[in-house]
């Protein structure tokens, strides 16, 4: 579904992603984790268009991406500080792209209040963004990037300026509105608990490569290098 050959970027002389190649189910929730700097966050900025790899080839839908801009691919994305509008409403911020693309007003009203449903805020439809809490705001920006119906869904480190009790909430909804919705999801974060929790599989990246890419399970019983059992062992 999602396809990426020997993709490779450079910033100057510094290689930052080294011929990475992988597949992505259609439905599937994939997470990347490794520490900070080894280049998840720029891997999911070329799958978005927001960087360009000075090689590789991606495939979405059957389709080459990887000459499209950004605004052509049908990706979405939730990064770790929501941007979202904050002088206007919850519903404003979700039906934005909606507006944007001139959809008739009862789809998009329709549209809107079912993704409201599903991140448990209708009640919220018309609060000013400003005055939601942490958890409100990223449940925000997952429906509003969700409105459009991207193909696949991209989320950098989308939890981790939460709360502990607050982010093992939004993990299980999380996966939860990606099952629901048949979603495929792209997940970033250095944090190997949540990865676990929430991924059909990990990526493990070590310094620009993929050195395993396995499911949750597979990964603990059977790390393939020193690197992965320390990086999976840390914190068990
Ligand atoms: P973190 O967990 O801290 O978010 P990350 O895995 O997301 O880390 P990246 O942000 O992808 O890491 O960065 C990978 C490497 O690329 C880092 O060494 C970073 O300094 C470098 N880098 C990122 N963006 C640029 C840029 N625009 N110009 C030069 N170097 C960059
Ligand atoms: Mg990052």
């Amino acid at each position: 579904y999602l396809s990426i050959r020997d993709l490779s970027l450079s910033f100057g002389e510094k290689k930052i992603l080294k011929e990475i190649s992988f597949d992505v189910q259609k439905g599937e929730f994939v997470t990347l984790l490794g520490p900070s700097g080894c280049g998840k966050s720029t891997l999911l900025r070329c799958i978005a268009g927001l960087e360009q790899p000075q090689q590789g080839a991606l495939e979405l839908d059957g389709q080459a991406i990887q000459q499209r801009p950004t605004k052509e691919r049908d990706i979405g994305f939730v990064f770790q500080h929501y941007a979202l509008f904050p002088t206007m409403t919850v519903f404003e911020n979700v039906s934005f792209g909606l507006k944007a693309r001139k959809m008739d007003k009862g789809t998009m009203n329709q549209r809107v209040f079912k993704l409201l449903d599903l991140v448990q805020l209708t009640d919220f439809a018309d609060t000013y963004v400003q005055r939601l809490s942490g958890g409100q705001k990223q449940r925000v920006a997952l429906a509003r990037a969700l409105a459009t119906e991207p193909k696949i869904l991209l989320l950098d480190e989308p939890l981790s300026a939460l709360d502990a009790k607050i982010r093992k909430q939004l993990q299980k909804d999380l996966r939860h509105i990606q099952k629901e919705l048949n979603m495929t999801m792209i997940f970033v974060t250095h944090d190997q608990e949540e990865a676990m929790l929430i991924s059909d599989r990990v990526f493990v990246l070590e310094a620009g490569e993929i050195v395993q890419a396995s499911s949750p399970f597979e990964l603990y019983t059977s790390p393939e290098s020193p690197f992965v059992a320390e990086f999976i062992g840390n914190n068990i």
